[in-house]
């Protein structure tokens, strides 16, 4: 990419081009193709695989196939202009001062836009000759990855790019890695990972968009998962070429060596190389202000698989809001910024008891101090979102109001730092925060806040942000212009009492630019002697008449001059400013940072007030002893309507497993994931609620649901379960913590319950990690008696008049039977029913007394799963047969050499069986 072309920073105000949008882009006779539409082909063709905005004057016109994408999309018209190869070509526009939102909803379509800008003035390009065309390119490419601007951007949500890079280790397994980098904010990070591991991992970061090498999109093994994804771009080769990765990536730092940032491997330096040449060739050479990247060692973080995500509806719920999730429950952030670092934290709880110590130090010191959490918590709310601001300015996209925002930040955090002082034995995690909170010069806000006015626009092309007495020049060009204006308005007076039209008008517009107006019946008087000497006619709309005059073209000229000097001055001061802000960029985004995370860590300690949360002790054990555990969404839940939750103990230190039996409705579910939550809350530094826990962190986190509906995917919900539950069986170890809801409901009860024992029987053998397992199935309760570590707890209910009133509490023991009529009963199912029900059930256990459980726990032998079964021989015969098949070439047989191969096969077929 040539980073020296000329290229503006923003979409420059030029002047439209003369008429631009009546002029026919390409001409109708022979063929020929126009200029114009030369220009446009070639940027076209530059840019495949993006619909390309087309800028003429104040719109972005698209042409032939994007016209049609982009009017169906966007519901705009349709039209055409001109010819192209005799053909009419279709066009639709957009005008730039609604571009966002159309960009905005054209990559929520998974559409990719290249903004295509006039480079220069079209007078300049007049100069060169009438039929010259104006200087056009593109400036950059908007893909949903590398978004910058607040109007496209979710104000609580990371928005990142992925790169996903493999490396062929020669016949061992692949190895890979992935980088992500979020360009609004600047954070960067790389961590390696294993191909089970990937979707997991992708599920955590829930990028905006993922890049991947072309070889890679084609790999059989993944392309269906990658297929899934909802923005993959696959690129070429070059961008994850690992010989040049070292390089491309010190480059785009400016630093001699990538060994800077710490020890990469070649894999990981192939992905973080990969996104950032993304990031290059999509910003057009502008480097946003990234922070080095930072390696993920693996392990660091708890492991939580995609299913296990949406079930436990950490982020958002299942049908995908963020009202009723975990985060929403817990978000008590003030800033946005602060609202994005809660929400990465619980994506990604930690491993290590240490670290998870230090982030519980800093809340613990909040929660003891309620004086200045609440004072800083106050004060957050004027704090500015310093790390997106800071983006733009630095790529060259941003405003006066971007300005602003970093002269209140850089204010703010120096006094945030001097309050956090105060606090008394300040914890590390806090202490670190005071330190970067120092770091961007005070002067820099000076500077900003010298020059900046009171009441700042949207852009900086609209000038008007500089304050009066900042610098003189741009005072007295201001001076110019506003004294013209006063001229003709005394004018207007003057033209009014000469020609004794007194309604007459000076007036704008961009078309004609300062006119006289009357109305119909007076423009005759102006048209007709001795007025016409020096009214002369511009135009005659339905009701006016307009018209402009020697004197009123040159007062016109002089405050275009004055004005345009003045705006020149603003953007040169801007220009200025930006410049010391960009070379302030690492400082700022490390306050920035700062802030981010004292927002979180007070609202945490405010979480834990307001609910009674308490400090989680994490260590390296296998202990998970909770007691008085509550669910901290249900029980907010609950607490606006009525009904107070009931605290429930749970201990499974040292791969205890709870089976947990009773009926319907009794709250099973919502103990099983309490407990979990409770796990990635202490895991993420927070506090809990529960009146105490202890865990020995979990590495892996597992969480299932039998007979989840997954018809989205268009899997038999009985097949999914099976499949997550495979998945567990194969990967959680001692340090996992296991959820296992009612599996096994998806299918006939026997099956049901004979893959739920087995189930069962493998965790406590081989995975002998913590679990929960919930089921219907009592019979399975009879599996204790075998099964050292399994401990059976039930809901307590009270029968009450032949009603069922569950209690909610966890109590040791087995349900003797499901209520199932009662919870029916509850339901409103006719009362005939239910009495019927009774009597079928009554005749049910009349003959079925010795419960099959009992039988299976004596006679079956207890699950195997140290000795694994013999694959099956394949016989001599069925061998050859095979290697008869192999040696077949349908493509070289004719017809008759086929079918008669095909006998002999199926002769030999007759020998192989036995
Ligand atoms: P199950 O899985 O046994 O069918 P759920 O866990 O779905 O039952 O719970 C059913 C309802 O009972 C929940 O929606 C909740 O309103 C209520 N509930 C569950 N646990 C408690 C509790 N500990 N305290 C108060 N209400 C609870
Ligand atoms: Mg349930």
């Amino acid at each position: 990419m040539d980073a020296a072309r000329p290229i503006m920073n923003e979409p420059p105000d030029l002047a439209p081009e003369a008429g631009a949008r009546d002029t026919p882009i390409a001409a109708a006779e022979g063929g020929r193709v126009t200029p114009m539409m030369e220009q446009y082909i070639e940027i076209k063709a530059a840019n495949p695989g993006c619909l390309l905005f087309y800028r003429m004057g104040d719109f972005y016109e698209l042409f032939f196939d994007d016209a049609e994408v982009a009017s169906r999309a966007l519901g705009i018209v349709l039209t055409k202009r001109g010819k192209h190869l005799g053909r009419d070509i279709p066009m639709c526009g957009v005008p730039i001062e609604r571009a966002d939102e159309y960009l905005h909803r054209l990559i929520a379509l998974g559409h990719r836009v290249a903004v295509c800008e006039q480079l220069e003035d079209p007078a300049e390009a007049r100069k060169r000759g009438a039929k010259s065309v104006v200087r056009r390119d593109v400036v950059r490419l908007v893909t949903p990855g590398t978004l910058t601007e607040d109007s496209l951007l979710d104000a609580k949500r990371n928005n990142y790019l992925l790169a996903l890079a493999r490396s062929r280790a020669s016949s061992t397994e692949d190895r890979f890695a992935l980088a992500w980098i979020d360009i609004s904010t600047g954070d960067f990070r790389v961590a390696e990972c294993e191909r089970t591991g990937i979707a997991a991992e992708v599920a955590r970061i829930e990028p905006g968009e993922v890049i991947v090498s072309d070889a890679l999109y084609a790999d059989a093994e993944l392309a269906p998962y990658l297929g899934s994804l909802p923005a993959l771009t696959p690129l070429a080769r070059d961008v994850f070429d690992g010989a040049t990765a070292e390089r491309r990536l010190a480059t785009f730092f400016g630093v001699a060596t990538s060994e800077a940032f710490g020890a990469f491997s070649r894999i990981e330096l192939t992905a973080a190389a990969a996104a950032v040449t993304y990031i290059e060739r999509t910003q057009i050479g502008k480097h946003p202000p990234l922070s080095p990247p930072v390696r993920e060692a693996a392990g660091a973080t708890l492991s939580i698989d995609q299913a296990t995500r949406s079930n436990l509806e950490l982020i958002r719920t299942i049908s995908g809001e963020r009202r009723g999730s975990l985060l929403s429950a817990i978000d008590r952030t003030i800033t946005a910024a602060g609202s994005r670092l809660l929400a990465q934290r619980l994506a990604a709880p930690l491993t290590d008891p240490v670290e998870i110590a230090h982030r519980l130090d800093a809340v613990a010191a909040f929660v003891d101090d309620s004086g200045p959490r609440n004072d800083l918590r106050r004060d957050l709310k004027a704090v500015p979102d310093l790390a997106r601001a800071l983006s733009r300015i630095v790529i060259g996209r941003g405003g006066p109001r971007d300005l602003a925002a970093i002269r209140d930040g850089i204010f703010a955090a120096a006094e945030f730092s001097a309050r956090l002082t105060a606090l008394a034995n300040i914890p590390r995690d806090l202490a670190q925060a005071v330190e970067s909170l120092r770091r961007p010069e005070a002067t820099l806000a000076d500077q900003l806040g010298r020059a900046l006015g009171e009441e700042l626009p949207a852009f900086r092309r609209d000038g008007g942000f500089v304050r009066t007495g900042y610098e003189p020049g741009l005072d007295e060009a201001r001076a110019l212009r506003d004294e013209s204006r006063r001229v003709i308005a005394a004018l207007q007076v003057r033209y009014a009492e000469t020609t004794g039209i007194r309604s007459l008008k000076i007036r704008h517009n961009n078309v004609l630019g300062y006119f006289v107006d009357v109305t119909a019946q007076n423009g005759e008087k102006l048209m007709s002697a001795p007025l016409n000497a020096t009214f002369i006619h511009r135009q005659t709309t339905a009701g006016q008449v307009r018209f402009t005059t020697t004197e009123l073209g040159e007062l016109e000229a002089k405050i275009a001059n004055a004005a345009d000097r003045a705006l020149a001055i603003e953007l040169e001061i801007f220009d200025r400013l930006a410049a010391s802000v960009t070379a302030a960029s690492a400082a700022i985004k490390e306050a920035a940072d700062a802030l981010a995370a004292v927002d979180v860590t007070a609202a945490l300690a405010s979480l834990a007030v307001e609910r009674d949360y308490a400090r989680p002790d994490v260590d390296d054990s296998l202990a998970f002893a909770i007691s008085g555990g509550r669910h901290p969404v249900v029980e907010q839940a609950l607490g606006s309507d009525g009904g107070p939750f009931v605290a429930n103990d749970c201990d499974l230190s040292a791969g205890r497993i709870w089976l947990v039996t009773g009926p319907n409705m009794a709250g099973k579910s919502t103990f099983l994931r309490q407990n979990a939550l409770i796990a990635v809350l202490a895991q993420m530094g927070s506090f809990v609620p529960a009146r105490a826990a202890h865990i020995g962190a979990v590495d892996r986190l597992f969480s299932r649901v039998g007979a989840a509906d997954d018809l989205a995917r268009g899997r038999s919900t009985f097949m999914v379960e099976m499949v997550e539950t495979a998945a567990i069986l194969n990967q959680a170890g001692e340090r996992a913590l296991v959820i296992l809801d009612e599996i096994g409901r998806g299918t006939a009860t026997f099956d049901g319950l004979s893959i739920a024992w087995a189930t069962i029987e493998h965790l406590h053998e081989v995975n002998r990690c913590r679990a929960l397992f919930a089921t219907h199935f009592h019979e399975m309760t009879a599996l204790a008696a075998k099964l050292p570590r399994l401990h059976n707890a039930t809901m307590r209910v009270k029968e009450w008049h032949g009603e069922v009133v569950f209690l909610h509490e966890v109590v040791d023991g087995a349900a003797d039977r499901s209520y199932g009529i009662q919870v029916a009963k509850l339901a409103g199912l006719p009362p005939s029913v239910i009495e019927r029900a009774k009597l079928v059930l009554a005749q049910l256990e009349a003959q079925d007394r010795t419960s099959p459980a009992h039988r299976l726990i004596d006679d079956l032998p207890l699950f195997a799963a140290t000795r694994p079964t013999a694959t099956p021989q394949r016989d001599d015969a069925f061998t050859a047969l095979l290697e008869a098949l192999a040696t077949l070439h349908p493509d070289e047989m004719s017809p008759r050499d086929a079918l008669e191969a095909l006998y002999a096969l199926k002769a030999q077929l007759g020998k192989a069986r036995p």
